[in-house]
């Protein structure tokens, strides 16, 4: 029996469990997938759960960043994004990785082919966690440029530094001047996010081409992605990065590489539409 988790602070509104309790059952596991809140005090007493009661955990808000004080090494894509989302066990030590990055670009080549044909000149709203994320991951597709657009500048300022020379930072006052050779927006801000204020932009002058991105994933349809489809622009919503970042998790821990089929995608749909 094969037991895995997700941990955070609260965890109630974590739909991990859904996306791994179905693919436990269709592939006919032994297993399980629980929702396990841990306080900030509490996450060294859990990490060193790992091994002995699970063989790994998908770690949320707020610990991605601290929990990578007790692990005993990450990966260089942890490294670079500096947060951790996935700790697996090997030989009784502890490994953490960041699989956002894998969602990601997984969610738009499966949505959107072509997407990152040269050249990729793309704008990321946001400089945070989700952004950063974004960001190494368009680095990784040889991105021409990656315009990062933030409310605190000096955030953009200090992610555009961390990404070399393609990247640079800007102001939301400067995205008129951005969209014209746009290939890709993504909406890596919690803005448009239910309970959250509206993503107050409008995308007059954006190329035709670009394909506009939202993380955002409840509701799934945001006032961007609207106004995107509005304009004839190809959108992909922020469902499929949440399903695609857990499948290296789920193969990890229960040694199945599964697949992020329409079905499970529906399923997660579906509970987001119940607003559960
Ligand atoms: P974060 O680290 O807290 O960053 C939040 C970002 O939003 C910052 O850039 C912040 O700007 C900006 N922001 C917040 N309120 C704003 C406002 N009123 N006006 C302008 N900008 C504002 O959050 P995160 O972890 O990066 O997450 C960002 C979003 O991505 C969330 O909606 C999250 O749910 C989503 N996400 C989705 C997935 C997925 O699988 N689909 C994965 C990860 C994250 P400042 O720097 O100026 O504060």
């Amino acid at each position: 029996m094969i037991r895995a988790c997700v941990i955070g602070w609260p965890i109630r509104q974590s739909r991990s469990p859904l996306i791994h309790g179905y693919w436990i059952k269709r592939h006919g596991l032994s297993g399980s997938y629980d929702k396990l809140e841990v306080a900030p005090d509490g996450l060294q007493a859990f990490v060193s759960r790992i091994g002995p009661d699970f063989a790994g955990c998908n770690v949320t808000v707020p610990h991605k960043e601290e929990v990578m004080e007790w692990l005993d090494g990450v990966d260089d894509t942890a490294r670079a994004i500096g947060a951790v989302n996935t700790i697996w066990h090997e030989d009784g030590r502890r490994f953490g990785t960041n699989t956002d990055i894998t969602g990601f670009l997984a969610n738009l080549d499966q949505l959107a082919p072509g997407w990152d044909a040269a050249p990729l000149n793309a704008i990321v709203l946001g400089a945070g966690g989700a952004a950063r994320a974004v960001v190494y991951g368009l680095t990784q597709r040889r991105a021409a440029k990656i315009a990062i657009v933030n409310r605190s500048l000096d955030r953009a300022e200090e992610l555009a530094r961390t990404f070399g020379a393609n990247a640079s930072a800007h102001t939301y006052a400067e995205l008129p001047e951005l969209f014209g050779d746009a290939t890709l927006v993504v909406n890596a801000t919690s803005l448009g996010m239910i309970g959250k204020p509206g993503l107050d932009i409008t995308l007059d002058g954006l190329n035709p081409a670009a394909v506009v991105n939202d993380l955002v994933y409840v509701p799934l349809k945001t006032k961007l992605l609207e106004d995107a489809e509005r304009r004839g622009n190809r959108t992909v919503d922020g469902l499929g990065m949440l399903l695609h970042q857990a499948v290296p998790a789920f193969a990890r821990w229960f040694g199945v590489t599964p697949e992020v089929t329409p079905e499970l995608r529906a399923l997660i749909e579906a509970d987001i539409k119940s607003g559960a």
